[in-house]
C-alpha cells in the first residue's frame, strides 16, 4: 500500500517541491489558524509576486529605485490597504479599497497579514517590500514614510532633537532637524515624523510637500531597492491640522506602532529563511562534489537539520503569536505581548543569521554571487542585518522583552498579595 494516497500527495505538492520550502500549512498539513480565504489570498499574492516581482527585482535591486508604475499597480490589486492596515481593516475602509484574493474585510486577520508579507518575502530579500510598505498611502498615488530615527538618537528615541515650535497665530508648526535611515524616504512626498516640543512632549506630525524639505539617498549594506533616505527639515512650515492624534502623545503612538512592525520583520526574517533552505536544498540535491551529491554528505544534513528545526520552531512561534494577539482585547494584547513581539523579532533575526550563513555555506561560491542561482540567497546575506537593526536591534529588544515580563508577572500578582484573587 502506498504511504500516501493521492488527495493527501495533491495537496502537499503546493508550490516548491523541495523539503521546507513551504509552511507545513501551505503543504496541506492541518492547522487551526487557517481557512479557505487565506488559501484564496496566498494565491492571490502568489500569482501577484510571480508575475511583476520576481521578473524584475534583480533590475530594481541594480537601480537601487522602484518604479512609479508599481505602487499604483499594488493599489489597483488591493495590496496596498491590507498592508497598511495590518491584521484589521477599519470599518470606515470597508468596501473602499479592492483586496486582493477578494478577501471579505470583515474577515481579515492577523493571518491574512501575515500571508501578504511571506509571499512577498518569496523574492529573496527585503528591499523591494521595503520601498513598497514603508511608503504607503492606500491609492498608491502619493506616499508617506515614517521618520524617527536621526543621527544622534536611534534606540534611544526620546533623545529625539527635531523640533516643532507652534507659530503666534497658532496656524501651523515650523520644524527643524533631521531624520536619517528612512526607509522608503527617497520615493515619498510626506514623512509621518515624530518631534519634540518646547513646552515638552512628543508630537507626531505628517509633513506634507513643503519648501525646506531635502532628501539624499543613503547607499546602505542591504535592503537595496528601498530608497533609504537622509531627510532634512530647515524651518518647514506644517499646517496644525497635520497633527496625528493628540500633541504630546505621539511618543506613545509610535511605541504602538512599532508592535506590528516588528511582527512583520519576523514574518520577513521566516520567509527569507525558508527561501535560504529552498535554494540551498536546491543546489546540494544536483551538486556532485567526491563523487556524490551535497546532500549523500552527513555534515551537509546536519547542516539542513539544524537550519530547518530553527525555521519551523519559529513558524509555530509566530502563528502562536499572531492567533494570541487576534484573540485578545487590543489594550490587553499591548501589554501582555509587546515583549513577546520583541523577543520574536530578535529571534526571528537570530534565526536568519543562522540559516543565510549556512546557506552560503552550502553553495559555496554561488552563494556569494550576484544574480542567478544564488541570487537570492546572496541578498538575504546581504539584507539580514536590515532585519536585525531596525524596528529596534536585538539588545534592545531581547532587554526589553525580560522587562515586560517582570512588569506583567507584577501586574498578576499585585492583588494576590493583597488578597484579592
Ligand atoms: C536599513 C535601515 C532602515 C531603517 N529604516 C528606518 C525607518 O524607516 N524609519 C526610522 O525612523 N528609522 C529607520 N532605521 C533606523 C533604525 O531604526 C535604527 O538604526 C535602529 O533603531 C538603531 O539605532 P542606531 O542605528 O542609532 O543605533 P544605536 O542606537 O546607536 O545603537 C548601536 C548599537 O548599540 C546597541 N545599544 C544601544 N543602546 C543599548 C543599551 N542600552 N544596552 C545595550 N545595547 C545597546 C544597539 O542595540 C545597537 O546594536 C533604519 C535603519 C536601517 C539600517
Amino acid at each position: 500500500m502506498a504511504a500516501l494516497s493521492p488527495d493527501t500527495k495533491a495537496k502537499w505538492l503546493f508550490g516548491s517541491k523541495l523539503p521546507y520550502a513551504e509552511a507545513p500549512w501551505a503543504r496541506g498539513s492541518p492547522s487551526p489558524y487557517y481557512n479557505d480565504s487565506h488559501r484564496r489570498l496566498r494565491q492571490a499574492m502568489r500569482d501577484w509576486t510571480d508575475k511583476y516581482l520576481i521578473p524584475n527585482v534583480q533590475e530594481w535591486e541594480d537601480a537601487a529605485s522602484l518604479p512609479d508604475w508599481l505602487y499604483k499597480q499594488a493599489a489597483t490589486d488591493g495590496i496596498l490597504m491590507p498592508m497598511a492596515a495590518g491584521s484589521t481593516i477599519p470599518l470606515d475602509w470597508h468596501g473602499k479599497f479592492p483586496i486582493i484574493g477578494n478577501v471579505d474585510p470583515q474577515q481579515w486577520d492577523g493571518f491574512h497579514d501575515f500571508i501578504i508579507h511571506d509571499e512577498f518575502g518569496r523574492i529573496g530579500g527585503v528591499g523591494v517590500e521595503n520601498g513598497l510598505v514603508g511608503g504607503v498611502i492606500l491609492s498608491g498615488n502619493a506616499r508617506i514614510a515614517l521618520a524617527i530615527t536621526e543621527p544622534d538618537a536611534g534606540s534611544d528615541v526620546q533623545g529625539l532633537q527635531t523640533e516643532a515650535v507652534l507659530s503666534e497665530d497658532g496656524t501651523h508648526f515650523v520644524i527643524n532637524g533631521m531624520k536619517k535611515w528612512i526607509t522608503s524616504g527617497m520615493y515619498c512626498d510626506h514623512f509621518l515624523t515624530l518631534t519634540k516640543e518646547a513646552a515638552g512632549g512628543f508630537t507626531l506630525l505628517v509633513v506634507p510637500p513643503s519648501e525646506g524639505v531635502s532628501k539624499r539617498h543613503m547607499a546602505v549594506s542591504g535592503s537595496t531597492a528601498a530608497g533609504t533616505a537622509f531627510i532634512d527639515f530647515d524651518d518647514v512650515k506644517v499646517p496644525v491640522n497635520m497633527v496625528v492624534g493628540e500633541r504630546g502623545k505621539g511618543l506613545k503612538y509610535i511605541m504602538s506602532n512599532f508592535n506590528h512592525e516588528r511582527l512583520f520583520l519576523g514574518f520577513q526574517a521566516l520567509r527569507c529563511a525558508r527561501v535560504c533552505l529552498e535554494d540551498s536544498m536546491d543546489y546540494a540535491i544536483t551538486r556532485h562534489t567526491f563523487g556524490k551529491p551535497l546532500t549523500e554528505h552527513a555534515i551537509i544534513r546536519f547542516k539542513f537539520a539544524h537550519m530547518s528545526r530553527e525555521t519551523e520552531a519559529l513558524q509555530a512561534w509566530i502563528e502562536s503569536l499572531i492567533y494570541q494577539l487576534g484573540q485578545l482585547q487590543p489594550g490587553e494584547a499591548e501589554f501582555l505581548l509587546a515583549g513577546t513581539t520583541a523577543q520574536l523579532k530578535a529571534h526571528a533575526g537570530l534565526v536568519l543569521e543562522h540559516v543565510v550563513r549556512e546557506a552560503v555555506q552550502i553553495m559555496g561560491g554561488i552563494g556569494l554571487t550576484r544574480g542567478g542561482r544564488g541570487g537570492r540567497v546572496e541578498r538575504i546575506w546581504r539584507d539580514v542585518k536590515a532585519l536585525t537593526v531596525p524596528g529596534g536591534s536585538e539588545e534592545i529588544l531581547l532587554d526589553f522583552s525580560t522587562k515586560r515580563a517582570l512588569k506583567i508577572a507584577a501586574e498578576l500578582t499585585k492583588d494576590v498579595t493583597k488578597g484579592k484573587l
